[in-house]
């Protein structure tokens, strides 16, 4: 995900405008971070080989019959979406950060003393043990800035890989979604973190000719602000995905000599409920690919201001009409082969 300006184009043209068509710019980045989960999967047994295949898989995967009634062309997200239980194998990212999966995850309990896990129905709080552990230390410092507690959203599927709903990242255990909603005075209850909605940043709609695509003053305050910048300033973290408006309130809310920060935040789109955290690729993490560093500088110049103008946002009247391709969910085969260990193991 480098991503040059074209990319982005290309992003905007072939995954955003059927939304942004239904002028549903906001409604979709809701459901980025409020879709419950559809209704349940086909278990891993369920979609497992057929008994009249097996035997001649299991001679070509070797003598394991689990490894076996995996199917290379099968969703993946059907395996890692079922699975309730980490991997109980040694702690390792694998793969990229949208076609990956994740051993030896570690839950983040769902409540600390500077913490609250939301929407625990989606067995989502899963992560790399260095992930768990850099959420740890960001809660504990979180009233320094200002910020009573986190609450946390999405982390990964106890195995990571890809999800049944909502991302294309978060697979290999080092994403996590931080709400933009401070943690209140008292534990919530299970009811309340399935139903309590984040709030949008933003003023108004983005998706419309000349829009104030700025945070709402009302909403939006210094200690955010702060919290954003002391994840940023981790070393562990690579990337903070941001909606460009809180971008843009970022590079005028810093004054100080040190901007090197700004640099991991980089503007995308949705992200005006939460914060996306992105870890670097742990020591030890065999066959875990990190992104390239992002442009040098602050990106606050030329990147944030196309981010902001009309042009990604506001849907052009297509010259004939757009051919509207169903992406297929990915099958099995396209994540690292030791995501079928990972499937496999107890
Ligand atoms: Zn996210």
């Amino acid at each position: 995900m480098t991503l040059s300006i074209p990319t982005l184009r290309l992003a905007a043209r072939f995954s955003l405008r059927p939304a942004l068509a239904a002028g549903a710019v906001l409604l979709a980045s809701q459901a980025f971070a409020e879709a419950p989960l559809p209704p349940s999967k086909p278990s891993v047994a369920e979609t497992a080989a057929s008994p009249a295949q097996a035997p001649a898989a299991a001679k070509a995967q070797g003598s394991n019959p689990r490894l076996a009634s995996l199917k290379d062309d099968a969703p993946a997200k059907d395996y890692f979406g079922a699975m309730k239980t980490p991997a109980a194998l040694q702690a390792r990212a694998i793969g990229s950060y949208a076609k990956g999966c994740l051993s030896g995850g570690n839950a983040l309990p769902v409540n600390g003393p500077t913490w609250q896990v939301m929407r625990l129905s989606r067995n989502r709080n899963w992560g790399h043990p260095d992930l768990i552990r850099f959420l740890e230390d960001l809660a504990a410092d979180a009233p320094s800035q200002g910020w009573r507690g986190l609450l946390v959203g999405d982390l990964a599927q106890p195995r990571g890989g890809p999800m049944t709903s909502g991302h294309a990242s978060h697979q290999i255990g080092l994403d996590a979604d931080i709400w933009l909603t401070e943690m209140p005075n008292r534990t919530l209850t299970r009811e309340e973190r399935e139903n309590i909605s984040a709030v949008s940043m933003l003023k108004g709609p983005i998706d419309v000719t000349g829009a104030d695509r700025s945070v709402d003053p009302k909403k939006w305050s210094d200690s955010r602000a702060r919290l954003i910048r002391s994840a940023a300033s981790d070393p562990r973290v690579a990337r903070i995905f941001v909606n460009p408006a809180i971008k843009q309130a970022l590079c005028k809310f810093e004054t100080g000599k040190n901007r090197d920060w700004l640099r991991k935040v980089r503007p995308w789109w949705g992200h005006d409920y939460h914060f996306h955290v992105r870890l670097a690729c742990p020591a030890g993490s065999e066959g875990c690919k990190d992104q390239d560093t992002p442009p040098p500088g602050d990106g606050c110049g030329k990147e944030l201001t196309w981010w902001l103008s009309d042009e990604p946002w506001v849907p052009k009247k297509p010259s004939k009409p757009e051919k509207v391709v169903k992406k297929k969910p990915m099958a099995l085969a396209a994540l690292p082969p030791s995501c079928k260990q990972v499937l496999t193991a107890q």
